[in-house]
């Protein structure tokens, strides 16, 4: 069970999953869109991922200190997809952040974009009151779902975006990274592009647990923007047959080799009913309407719009030509 010292945060929930590692995972409703985790190897705290907002990253600060009585030494970044890093911001020098050298390029250019995109708050005030003002008349209720969401979000953003600095990897790694504590051992290991523009993922041997990030999305929709489809699937086959018994995704619940089974299962039909569009000429269009099977409808309540980039990402890959993007 939960330390009594565990903080309760708005933003995600703390689940215990062996003596010394937890798995944060969002809350509906919070900032934090993302999951992370606390390792502790003994002799110091180690952090996967840091958030979304800073506001949710002062409460993964709070939980990691409070836990361990002592700050956090190293934060790991599985990818450079900024619902993951912004709330690193919030630790200060003492605590290094670790990426991998593709990432931590490939978070210089978003964090350069974030910025520019935050000089203008009259612009995200008008676009969440565009979304406010649709979803009075909007019926579908999947449509009113995302619109509450992406408002919520939107307005998450809109209150730190003036305080906001990105914090940059202090160090980087190219493959492998090993942890070695009194408590137990971790190993940071990069598993190459897939999901994003590469992907690295903590093993804990010892525990059976592995801290995948986005490779990983448990009952949820999944994300293919920047992906590569086949590399994308080859590092879900990884954990398909593996040693870990517990895996935490990025987003979603904690789970196992089912819910991997599962993801996979997605990935063959959303390229089947797209694909098919696109070989036969198809508009995206049509695309956009394919019906997905169960269990994977319910995943799109309030996830129109990683589908919508799920299908125009798959439509491009078959051949078939997408509209520009808004
Ligand atoms: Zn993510």
């Amino acid at each position: 069970m939960l330390k009594n010292n565990l903080i309760e945060s708005k933003h995600f929930t703390t689940h215990q999953l062996a003596e010394g590692v937890y798995a944060c995972i969002h809350k509906p409703g919070g900032a934090a869109y993302s999951n992370a985790g606390i390792i502790d190897l003994g002799d110091s705290t180690l952090l996967v991922d840091s958030f979304y907002a800073l506001v949710a990253g002062r409460d993964l600060r709070h939980t990691a200190e409070a836990l361990f009585n002592r700050p956090v030494e190293t934060i790991i970044l599985t990818h450079a997809h900024s619902d993951h890093w912004v709330g690193a911001s919030v630790f200060d020098a003492n605590t290094t952040l670790l990426a991998n050298k593709t990432v931590r390029e490939v978070c210089l250019q978003w964090g350069e974009g974030m910025m520019e995109d935050f000089k203008n708050p009259a612009g995200w005030e008008t676009w969440i009151n565009e979304m406010e003002q649709q979803l009075q008349t909007e019926q579908d209720e999947r449509v009113r779902v995302s619109l509450e969401n992406t408002i919520t979000r939107a307005r998450y953003t809109l209150a730190e975006m003036g305080e906001f600095q990105p914090r940059y990897a202090d160090q980087t790694f190219e493959d492998v990274v090993n942890f070695q504590g009194i408590a137990r051992n971790a190993e940071l290991r990069s598993l190459g592009r897939g999901h994003s523009e590469d992907d690295a993922v903590l093993l804990l041997s010892e525990d059976r647990i592995a801290f995948i990030g986005d490779i990983g999305f448990f009952d949820s929709q999944p994300f293919f923007g920047f992906c590569d489809i086949d590399l994308y699937r080859e590092q879900l086959l990884f954990f398909q047959e593996s040693e870990f018994q517990v895996l935490v995704p990025g987003h979603g619940p904690v789970g196992d080799e089912n819910d991997i089974a599962l993801q996979l299962r997605y990935f063959d039909v959303m390229e089947d009913l797209v694909s098919e569009v696109a070989q036969r000429g198809g508009s995206f269009e049509e695309a956009l309407q394919v019906a997905l099977p169960e269990p994977f409808d319910k995943w799109l309540v309030g996830g129109m719009e990683r589908f919508g980039v799920n299908v125009r990402y798959l439509f491009a890959h078959y051949g078939g030509e997408v509209p520009e993007e808004e």
